[in-house]
């Protein structure tokens, strides 16, 4: 099973003005999007070319999930979700979706909609929650706080729905401690997967200012500090929530601050690995 990324033209209301402008401050979703997604296609030629894209890497794939990725994917009406929704899921050889979006955009009407469609396909919603501390959220202009990310996870648990969440590590402000109090939250919530991200400061947003002004504001992470945090996370972590990603990758080039340079993210999980081996430890050693 492979996912294949689409943009389906969507925007986000932290940018047009609804909640917010400018976006949050890490915000440039330039760094995200494979090439073969481009809203001016239709949803179908971007499955077709993402198919393809994929086929050299991935030869013995059969199945694939769609992945709204960029932006918010559920910031639309009902009837404008249904039609992209159902264009995808129409495409031969596609077993499901995975959801991209704010936990502020969604509603009722959405996830009895979702909960519909995941009788028959795999449905996963994904939300941008980056991290349980409201002063965090606050600074790095999320538009929303921890409360409203923990409800809708619940909500959308309950309609029989697959969620994930995606967290940021190293955001300004934030100490470590705050990060494993974030951790003990995600812990306690219904979730069935995460991806955690290291922070990283793109060129050109407004947290690259941010950072220039107040470098001791950020904790920035090298690689050998981030494997020994993500390690102590991981092993008070509820086992049942599987990882999806320990860390994101993106061209130096893209990037200010430090960073972990031009490392690929196989080689970052071997290294996970082979210090979870060494350490004798594992997910979830210390959850209680
Ligand atoms: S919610 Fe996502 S798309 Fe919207 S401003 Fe924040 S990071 Fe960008």
């Amino acid at each position: 099973m492979q996912k294949v990324s689409v943009d389906a033209g969507f925007t986000c209301p932290n940018r047009d003005g609804t909640k917010g402008t400018g976006g949050c401050t890490y915000c440039d979703n330039r760094g995200f999007n494979p090439s073969y997604c481009n809203p001016d296609k239709s949803i179908t030629q971007q499955i077709q070319e993402g198919i393809e894209f994929h086929a050299v890497r991935y030869r013995r794939t059969k199945r694939f999930l769609v992945y709204f990725q960029p932006f918010s994917n559920t910031y639309a009406p009902l009837e404008i979700l249904k039609e992209k929704y159902s264009e995808a899921l129409t495409y031969p050889g596609v077993a499901g979706l995975v959801i991209g979006t704010r936990p502020d955009c969604m509603d009722e009407e959405k996830l009895n909609y979702l909960s519909s469609l995941a009788k028959k396909w795999y449905i996963q919603v994904e939300y941008g929650v980056e991290s349980h501390n409201n002063k965090t959220l606050k600074r790095i202009n999320r538009g929303h706080n921890s409360e409203v990310a923990e409800e809708m996870i619940l909500k959308t648990h309950d309609h029989g729905i697959t969620v994930g969440a995606h967290y940021i590590f190293g955001l300004p402000g934030e100490s470590t401690v705050d990060m494993f109090r974030s951790g003990d939250v995600i812990s306690r919530l219904p979730l069935d997967s995460v991806k955690f991200h290291q922070l990283q400061i793109v060129n050109g947003t407004r947290m690259q200012k941010e950072f220039q002004d107040h470098p001791d504001d950020f904790h920035s992470f090298s690689l050998e500090d981030y494997i020994d945090f993500i390690i102590r996370l991981t092993e008070r972590l509820n086992p049942s929530i599987v990882i999806e990603r320990f860390t994101s990758e993106m061209p130096p080039v893209f990037l200010t601050g430090v960073n972990m340079g031009l490392i690929r993210y196989d080689e970052v999980l071997r290294r996970i690995e082979a210090e979870l081996e060494k350490r004798d430890t594992f997910q979830g050693k210390y959850y209680a």
